[in-house]
């Protein structure tokens, strides 16, 4: 570096006054005031700004958190995955580095600000841009509907951002047409329960809907209300039964009718509803992977409103991202025949062995 940093920093500090040192910090360091490190901050987050044209959106405090709120972020989004490293690669990356000198540098590399958890002095910054706007307020939405959801799920419709999505779905529904869907769609079922059965795996018949006593609570259906899952390849519909290396037969499956579909994965930004419904789809309200234990299993809640909205407001379907493979997107036709072969003809049927579910971030 050559000629005198732009920046200097003299005034008065709060550190020294506290006697603290910067968190994680060891050896020497300069005394530096609270408005010095905000605006050390806001210097670097105009450089991210500049150089990726997104933000800080989490750090190694609040990442799991981050991540409970985003699944689908997490798992599917490329950006997300391959923009996070180490606060001092960021710094000497960046232009902030020629506008102070080497010993304010050594001090303020160490009180790098998450905008997300508040933290002073991360080491580590993951940086992604959420589509829609106003992330903080929705993150407390998805908390709160969470919580409603659990405890008194009719109840739901009293919370402001549930209303906002069924008013958002209802205007959708005015402007989606009915379309007939490109390709085959694919749905799955595992050898050993069609042989327990007493099934057959070429026929059609196979792979319809369960009878009402047997089916439970589902992602979009509730207790006792089948609803037909499929999905976008062999692959995705073998994974999606969550078995893997296990064999499995996968009907390729044409729906003769053209369907009106909601849909949750290519969500277009100039549609109305685009903000709320981006949202929705990529939070843990609706993409959460399905587990035994913790929180995420309580936004099947959501889903399963999200599905009621969608079949009020006159779709047959909800096109949504697959949780086992990142490639992967399933249909869920939310009012199904009773008997299959009175709308889907059956292409061909292969025996594949499950596929592992790809890696989660
Ligand atoms: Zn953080």
């Amino acid at each position: 570096m050559t000629g005198e940093p732009i920046r200097k920093m003299t005034t008065s500090c709060g550190y020294d006054e506290r006697s603290a040192p910067p968190p994680s910090f060891c050896g020497p360091y300069l005394p530096v005031s609270d408005d010095e490190i905000e605006t050390f901050n806001d210097i670097l987050s105009d450089e991210i700004d500049s150089d990726f044209t997104s933000s800080i959106c989490c750090c190694e405090h609040c990442y799991s958190d981050f991540r409970e709120h985003w699944p689908d972020v997490a798992f599917r989004g490329e950006e997300f995955q391959s923009q996070n490293m180490d606060a001092d690669y960021l710094i000497e990356n960046s232009r902030v580095i020629q506008l102070y000198s080497a010993a304010e540098i050594s001090t303020l590399k160490h009180l790098v600000k998450c905008p997300r958890c508040l933290t002073l002095g991360v080491r580590k910054v993951w940086i992604f841009e959420h589509r829609f706007s106003d992330a903080p307020t929705i993150e407390r939405a998805i908390e709160q509907l969470l919580v409603v959801g659990t405890r008194t799920p009719f109840l739901m419709l009293e919370h402001p951002f549930a209303l906002e999505v069924l008013r958002n779905i209802r205007q959708r529904a005015e402007l989606a047409p009915a379309v007939r869907l490109k390709g085959a769609v694919f749905r799955a079922r595992s050898l050993q329960s069609v042989t327990e059965l007493s099934q057959k795996p070429e026929s059609i018949l196979t792979y319809g809907v369960p009878p009402a006593s047997k089916v439970g609570e589902g992602r979009f259906n509730h207790a006792g209300h089948a609803m037909l899952y499929l999905a976008s390849s062999q692959e995705t519909a073998a994974a999606e039964l969550g078995i893997p290396g296990e064999p499995c037969a996968v009907a390729a499956l044409n729906l003769r009718d053209p369907v009106r579909v909601l849909d949750l994965v290519e969500i277009d930004d100039l549609e109305p509803g685009f903000e709320i419904l981006d949202a929705v789809a990529k939070s843990a309200l609706l993409a959460a992977p399905l587990k035994v234990e913790g929180w995420v299993k309580r936004q099947y809640v959501f889903s399963r409103f999200i599905a009621d909205c969608a079949r009020a407001a006159g779709f047959d379907a909800i096109r949504y991202g697959s949780t086992k493979l990142v490639n992967g997107f399933n249909y869920v036709l939310l009012s199904p025949a009773d008997d299959i072969s009175a709308s889907m003809s059956l292409i061909s049927v292969e025996t594949v062995t499950c596929p592992a579910a790809s890696l989660r971030w």
